[in-house]
């Protein structure tokens, strides 16, 4: 009787396990890193994630869509839709030939055989692009020579967009995550631009290129920076998980795709190898293997101690909760009355004082518990709690955990560099996975611009602009 029951339980909790969006009516977000691999076989759908071995095995969704055999991008007789000149542009302005580019002889006074025009497309108010219509002079010369004046830098076809549309229709793709096809019709649909989705990927391809020197700033800023954060997260690229690594501080922000999850990713960010200052980081191993001052963060503490409070309403795990906020709202304070520093290291002592004796009495606590079940059980021994573990942890820890206390200028979480990692994790949750390392590359260079830029008004070039 009980068996059968527990027979049909069984049955129903693995049908459970199995859903997902596409083969039940759960939600996309709910399918979480099980989303199919390249290899897509059914013998081959272990995941290379970081919980792969915690992580249920439910069957590889697939997906609906037929696959043809045509190639990503615009078909074969595909019609263009190239942007015209217009007839009467909104701004005209004319480039004039002072003098002759070969003997030198004034041509003031001479009249230009014609104009060359080049008409630059702006968004302007909603429904009528703005256009500037570039004329620029030829003379000819009393000696022969045919002359033509320069257009601006960055004027170079007859008709084209300009640096304020290039550089929108880059932001809303990589930083908004609004994909080339809807950023294409945004611009049609409010400004009245037959922007392509083609031309946006033009532009965003255009701004890796020009990116190039800034992101070497944003490298040299980082390794100099006394008080840095850093993150990762996992990222799909053409099926494969990668690895995206995040190092910031409160200036700079800088993003490194890289396909493992290690050290060899975060030894090609160029960084970290040579990094001497203070590294707040989530007690991930392979950041220990680094030189810097290490200080973990306290979001995560907490976070993992109300687990503990939630799983076993452990009272010295709350308390160690009350102690590390008032810890830090008492540094906060002498903080805005701008010290750097506790006024005496009596107080620091006090604080650590009690950090001591209830992470004492909490890890006995635990390891008590532990051998009442290893007893109960019968067995040799028992695996360790999650809380005893953490516990340990804290105690181990204690110096990174607490360094908050001695030094205001190290933060008390990583929250910043969470909040980047987020971001990243957004655009994967809408545009699925990069579809090769070069569209990984664009995000990450655009992305550590923008965010740099956001710290940064008026020290870095706009983005597009030449
Ligand atoms: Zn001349």
């Amino acid at each position: 009787m009980k068996v059968a029951y527990l027979e049909a339980r069984c049955r129903e909790l693995e049908g459970m396990v199995g859903k997902n969006s596409q083969n039940s009516s759960k939600h996309p977000s709910s399918d979480g890193y099980q989303k199919p691999n390249k290899s897509d076989s059914p013998q081959d759908d272990s995941t290379n994630g970081k919980n792969s071995d915690s992580q249920q095995q439910s069957p590889t969704p697939k997906s609906l869509r037929q696959s043809s055999d045509n190639k990503a991008g615009c078909q074969k007789g595909h019609k263009g839709n190239c942007l015209k000149s217009v007839d009467n542009p909104d701004y005209v302005v004319y480039h004039t030939l002072l003098e002759c580019h070969d003997c030198h002889t004034s041509l003031l006074d001479v009249e230009p055989l014609k104009h060359i025009e080049r008409q630059v497309f702006e968004w302007g108010k909603p429904g009528c692009p703005e256009v500037t219509a570039h004329r620029a002079e030829v003379k000819v010369c009393s000696c022969g020579h045919h002359n033509q004046a320069a257009f601006p830098e960055g004027v170079t076809a007859a008709v084209q967009y300009g640096p304020s549309t290039r550089a929108m229709a880059v932001y809303l793709n990589q930083y908004h995550f609004i994909p080339y096809k809807r950023v294409s019709e945004y611009f049609h649909t409010v400004h009245n631009m037959s922007l392509s989705a083609g031309s946006v990927a033009n532009f965003v391809a255009a701004t890796y290129e020009n990116l190039a020197s800034t992101e070497q700033v944003i490298k040299d800023a980082l390794k100099g920076t006394p008080v840095a954060g850093s993150d990762e997260t996992g990222m799909r690229v053409d099926g494969d998980l990668w690895w995206l690594h995040i190092l910031r501080d409160d200036q700079w922000t800088l993003y490194h795709l890289a396909e493992k999850r290690g050290c060899e990713g975060m030894d090609a960010m160029g960084i970290l190898l040579t990094f001497t200052g203070v590294l707040v980081h989530d007690h991930w191993k392979p950041y220990f293997t680094y030189a810097a001052v290490h200080v973990l963060c306290n979001a995560h503490h907490l976070r993992e101690l109300q687990g503990v409070v939630d799983r076993d309403a452990n009272q010295l795990a709350l308390r160690l909760m009350k102690l590390l906020r008032l810890s830090w709202h008492y540094c906060k304070g002498f903080n805005t009355i701008g010290m750097l520093q506790m006024p005496s290291v009596l107080q620091e002592r006090i604080i650590e004082d009690i950090y001591d004796r209830v992470l004492k009495h909490a890890l006995a606590k635990e390891a008590a518990d532990m051998e009442r079940q290893r007893q109960e059980l019968g067995r040799k021994k028992v695996k360790r709690t999650k809380a005893y573990n953490l516990f340990k942890r804290l105690i181990d820890f204690k110096e990174e955990t607490l360094r908050f206390m001695t030094d205001f200028t190290i933060p008390f979480d990583n929250n910043g560099s969470e909040r980047d990692a987020r971001m990243a994790k957004l655009k994967q949750k809408i545009s699925g996975c990069f579809r090769s390392e070069d569209g990984g590359s664009l995000f990450t260079r655009i992305r550590s611009y923008v965010s740099s830029a956001k710290e940064n008004y008026g020290n870095l070039p706009l983005l597009g602009a030449e």
